[in-house]
């Protein structure tokens, strides 16, 4: 049997007349950018998210940058982040000339730990602190991070706080959605996302008129009126045809989000039943709503090894994230070393995502978990 890590054809077949018959709507009118099926997509984020305002824009990454650049983060400043996540997250901080600074992750949600917080801030020089502009807390695999205490902090020392819910539309901290708890929150619509469109995409949240409307104007260069440009903006669209796709896939999100929250339940069934507890620990619930845009397990020994057995198998896995971005070749020049994030470290040396997608069938999951008992006997 030959398990993928995710089969977006199965999803497909589901919608795959509605998305024809739209794309098909699209291409009759070519109109490509922005436009009504955009806006559309905005409303539709927007009550999903319980937010105000929602900006489309062209990825996930772009939604970092964009909503950076709205804060007016600028060269030199600084913004607190997690070493463990996708590479944009830190990326998109240095795009803009400011300095990631890190803070290492709880081990059992691997999301910001506030009590690192409060550590690297006490431990921040006077001169530092007064660059310091933002907090960047991510909602790691589709969990919420711990927001309440990372408010709290980010309040006292007057911090704006962009959340990275690239993996975590939909997840709920307290009540309260993914995107709906800072400043801005950030979403990805990449097709390996929860929500993912058919190519790039991205979307900004916010309850702030000011927010909003600095992100629209920078999301076209800047310009407003059009050719007049008091702010350097970029190239930040969302096209229609992505949100097209995106406003058909919201109106299944509960759907599939339940189909991998039962996938994730078969797994914890199967594997405590196996007496694989002592060689593997599974992911934590810890907030309201996990959306399960991974399925992370620990292995503390033989990670690597268990890898090249399933892959032998033929059941997909990934490691999110090998490398943490602190020891990442292009950030050497902000000084960290190995050592500095231990949480982080042991994190990459030790996770590895199994298939979670909401299609997965059960003889699927009950092979995957069989393969990992026979690795272990
Ligand atoms: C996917 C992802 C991004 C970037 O989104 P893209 O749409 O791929 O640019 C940013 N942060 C996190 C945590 C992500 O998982």
């Amino acid at each position: 049997m030959k398990v993928p890590l995710l089969d977006l054809k199965r999803q497909y077949q589901e919608i795959k007349d509605e998305c024809l018959r739209v794309t098909e709507a699209i291409y009759d009118s070519q109109q490509f950018i922005l436009g009504p099926y955009v806006e559309a997509l905005e409303r539709d984020i927007n009550d999903y998210c319980e937010t105000e305002f929602a900006v489309g824009v062209s990825s996930g990454s772009d939604a970092l940058l964009i909503a950076l650049m709205a804060a007016d983060i600028k060269a030199g400043d600084r913004v607190l982040t997690t070493p463990y996540t996708f590479f944009a997250t830190a990326g998109s901080i240095r795009r803009l000339g400011a300095i990631p600074v890190f803070v290492d992750i709880e081990p059992d949600t691997y999301n910001m730990d506030p009590a690192f917080l409060e550590a690297v801030l006490g431990k921040m020089g006077a001169e530092a602190k007064k660059t310091l502009k933002a907090v960047i807390p991510v909602h790691l695999y589709g969990q919420c991070a711990e927001m309440d205490p990372i408010l709290e902090i980010s309040g006292a020392h007057r911090l704006m706080v962009v959340e990275d819910a690239a993996q975590a539309i939909g997840s709920v901290y307290k009540g309260r959605r993914a995107g709906a708890i800072g400043d801005m929150g950030c979403f990805s619509f990449f097709p390996t996302k929860n929500l993912g469109g058919f190519g790039d995409g991205g979307m900004v949240t916010t309850n702030s008129t000011d927010f909003y409307e600095k992100l629209k104007i920078l999301r076209v260069h800047g310009g407003a009126p059009k050719y007049y440009h008091q702010m350097i903006g970029g190239n930040f669209r969302l096209d229609a045809l992505q949100a097209a796709i995106v406003s058909i896939k919201l109106g299944y999100l509960d759907q599939w989000t339940r189909g991998r929250q039962e996938n994730a339940k078969k797994y914890r069934a199967l594997f405590s039943a196996s007496g694989l507890e002592q060689m593997i620990s599974l992911p934590v619930e810890k907030q309201d709503r996990h959306i399960y845009n991974q399925f992370v397990i620990r292995v503390p020994e033989k990670r690597d090894a268990l890898r090249s057995w399933l892959n032998d198998c033929g059941i997909g896995n990934e490691i999110y994230y090998p490398v943490p971005l602190h020891l990442q070749t292009c950030f050497a020049d902000l000084g960290y070393a190995a050592g500095d994030f231990p949480v982080s470290e042991k994190a990459a040396a030790e996770t590895l995502a199994l298939p979670i997608f909401a299609e997965l069938k059960d003889e699927e999951i009950e092979y995957v978990v069989d393969r990992i008992k026979v690795f272990y006997s």
